[in-house]
């Protein structure tokens, strides 16, 4: 095994100020950040890199110098803040809704847009200034709507009984937020929700993996956010699901064996725009296309080889919270400089 993987792997007290020198050296190099020179702050780091997860795959898919940032060196941007309440609020929601929504009601009332949108905001833990309210209001709006389109579909491929209803409506009880960390690949994540959905091609059920998404589309941003990203998101966590036959970690904080067989189709929601919601059902190829990315993420770590955002520079300047403060004026000038035709003044450059 190569060496900064092994000093990751290797627990925290038995790494040796040899080996924290040695990641001191090679993975901490940034002399335009100041991290201090402390074995707790190095093994903090180290701890952090412990294992992969969807996050950190597509972080340092989107681009290997955020990933960096973030993850190595713990720079959150401010913007994120915003992001991490909603998407904190409302995933707590999703986690505990199923526990108050009734089979009766649901079959007493034909539209339950508005019994699931009342419901959502009696359980927010937090109350929100009216910025945040607007941008969470369309967000519950349609986890509403996503709610009832869940029903009708019920209803139309198998009829609005009590049993399809417990059998469908509902994710898969155990499987509800399912926290995972795998010791043999080094990979965790939390599964939103797993659902049984009737496959009308088999005529049998399939198991459908959901992940909840409460920040902005990433399409909707000029960087596309293409299918294939989405489908290497779902496979994280079906490869996860899969693999993690040995062991997860309940809520209650106890290892327990899991095998599960696995799922056929996976499903990123962005409730901020339910046009997104599609489920994919996995090609063998996007399995060994994150395993490439994944063997590429550790070949970054051990090497600190992180390359920058596929060439769409004026994207960076628009939207990365990286790019004034860190990318622009110490790692992408000249790059940037190059690829805009030169927009900045003499005097700037
Ligand atoms: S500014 Fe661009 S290259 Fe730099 S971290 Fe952000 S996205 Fe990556």
């Amino acid at each position: 095994m190569s060496e900064i993987i092994k000093i990751i792997r290797t627990k925290r007290e038995d790494r040796t100020n040899k080996d924290l020198w040695l990641v001191w050296n090679k993975l901490l190099d940034a002399p335009f950040i100041s991290i201090r020179k402390s074995s707790k702050v190095v093994n903090d780091i180290l701890d952090r890199l412990l294992f992969t997860s969807k996050s950190r795959i597509m972080s340092y898919e989107f681009c290997q110098t955020t990933f960096k940032y973030s993850y190595i060196f713990g720079i959150n941007p401010p913007q994120q803040e915003f992001y991490r309440k909603i998407g904190g609020n409302l995933h707590y929601v999703m986690e505990i809704l199923y526990n108050y929504v009734n089979v009766d009601d649901i079959i007493k009332l034909r539209n339950i847009k508005n019994y699931i949108y009342n419901l959502i905001y009696s359980l927010i833990p937090e109350k929100f200034s009216d910025r945040i309210f607007n941008y969470i209001d369309v967000m519950v709006k349609n986890i509403a709507l996503f709610e009832d389109s869940k029903v009708q579909r019920i209803r139309t491929t198998g009829g609005l009984t009590k049993e399809n209803l417990e059998r469908y409506y509902y994710p898969i009880k155990e499987e509800r937020e399912l926290g995972i960390e795998n010791y043999i690949t080094y990979e965790c994540g939390k599964v939103d929700a797993t659902y049984n959905i009737y496959n009308e091609d088999t005529g049998k059920d399939s198991i459908l993996v959901v992940d909840y998404k409460f920040g902005v589309p990433k399409y909707m941003d000029t960087y596309i956010y293409a299918e294939r990203s989405i489908r290497k998101e779902v496979c994280f966590y079906k490869r996860l699901m899969k693999e993690a036959g040995s062991m997860y970690i309940d809520k209650d904080g106890n290892m327990q064996l899991f095998q599960r067989r696995e799922a056929d189709y996976g499903m990123i929601i962005y409730f901020q725009d339910l046009r997104t919601a599609k489920a994919f059902k996995m090609e063998p190829g996007d399995y060994y296309d994150l395993s490439i990315t994944i063997n590429k993420y550790w070949d970054s770590i051990e090497n600190n080889s992180f390359n920058q955002i596929h060439g769409a520079q004026e994207w960076c300047m628009d939207r990365c919270p990286y790019f004034w403060k860190y990318c622009y004026p110490y790692e992408n000038k000249w790059k940037i400089l190059r690829s805009m035709g030169n927009i900045f003044s003499e005097q700037e450059t």
